[in-house]
């Protein structure tokens, strides 16, 4: 039984190692919602919102997360006896539709110090198995196939397990062409286009189909299953769906339709931990790979989806890069890191998320916070 006396809010502003180019203008640094519960013995458990600034990616934002916690979340779990972490989805799902990432950033924190009452790793309470997972890496959009040439040699030789290119209409087979000749033919290469093409736009990507993609992330509508069946009949190269999986139902839906062959699993986008795990065995089942996607967290996320991919169908690289990679200096201890053959490995002998969040940190990175 697990009883919660206090959600503490805080926003921190992490400063980015490199400036983050997006279609919405450039970020030095990254606006963060951090969740910490506290159970009537003190216990302290950390989650972290992935909703970004702005809605560019889904529609929540910081704002709208810290609003929903705040007036319809916090009510619903605070102060009363709850069966554990894995019922506060439903409990949720009941009162309150959308705002998954919301729900997320509390049902992880209550997985978490679930885990630290109990003195077990998180990634051993949710089933992980896999004692290190493979790392993926995102490379951004650049100038010229040149330039994303020398990027990409740079990454494989750092011991990154795949490597997976943004694309968009303009920006797409001489990019990857490229890409493909510099690696040869046995490097794991995929392809992300955060829903920027239509279905008239079939023939530029099966274009790519001799390019040897692993995958081809979100083609279509960020919201879209129909569309992408359609295009999955016309495509070897198997779709993966991102964006438009928002729950077990999706996945189903997906199955069902032919819509996608692969999943990027992302805790925050799906509700939490419970219906992430739900995804991953039913994925399993139908024999469809998973993978851990990455929406920019710090070290505390990163926590929650390295525990997440060690379950045993999360077959293929996450982008699980390490802290180094985005922060001039993360807010645990110790920093998530990368061994030379591109695998993170997973805490299973410490407790909780496996790492400790530097309080004195996250206080001077603070910029607002609420105590409920
Ligand atoms: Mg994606």
């Amino acid at each position: 039984m697990l009883l919660l006396r206090k959600l503490t809010l805080r926003e921190i502003h992490l400063p980015l190692r490199e400036p983050f180019r997006t279609a919405g203008g450039t970020q030095t640094l990254r606006r963060i919602l951090l969740v910490e519960a506290e159970d009537e013995d003190g216990h302290i458990g950390w989650g972290e919102c992935v909703a970004q600034e702005t809605p560019s990616y889904a529609p929540e934002t910081v704002e709208t997360a810290w609003h929903a916690i705040t007036a319809w979340l916090a009510p619903r779990v605070l102060h009363r006896p709850i069966e554990g972490p894995e019922s506060l989805f439903a409990l949720f799902e009941r009162d309150v539709r959308g705002h998954p990432m919301a729900k997320a950033a509390v049902e992880m924190a209550a997985w978490e110090l679930e885990a630290r009452r109990r003195n077990v790793s998180l990634a051993r309470m949710l089933g992980g198995t896999q004692p290190r997972v493979p790392v993926g890496r995102v490379v951004g959009f650049q100038p010229d196939p040149d330039a994303l040439v020398a990027l990409v040699r740079r990454h494989h030789a750092e011991g990154y397990r795949r490597i997976k290119l943004k694309i968009r209409p303009g920006a797409d087979a001489a990019f990857v062409r490229a890409a493909r000749e510099a690696l040869g033919p046995d490097a794991d290469l995929s392809a992300d286009a955060n829903g920027a093409y239509t279905l008239d736009d079939r023939d530029a990507l099966r274009a790519l189909d001799d390019l040897g993609l692993s995958m081809i992330e979100q083609p279509l509508g960020w919201d879209d299953l129909v569309r992408h069946a359609a295009l999955q009949q016309v495509l070897r190269t198997p779709i993966c769906l991102d964006e438009s999986i928002t729950s077990l139902e999706r996945v189903d839906d997906m199955i069902a339709l032919g819509s996608g062959r692969v999943v990027n699993l992302k805790p925050g986008r799906v509700g939490g931990l419970a219906a992430a795990v739900a995804i991953h065995d039913r994925c399993r089942a139908h024999g469809i790979p998973v993978w851990c996607g990455g929406m920019l967290e710090s070290g505390i996320g990163r926590a929650h989806n390295v525990a997440l991919a060690s379950l045993p169908g999360f077959t293929l690289p996450g982008d699980l890069s390490p802290s180094r990679r985005y922060w001039e200096q993360d807010i645990v201890t110790p920093e998530w890191t990368m061994d030379a053959d591109g695998y993170v490995t997973v805490p299973f002998d410490r407790p909780g998320m496996g790492v400790e969040v530097d309080r004195d940190r996250v206080e001077n990175l603070t910029v607002r916070r609420t105590v409920l």
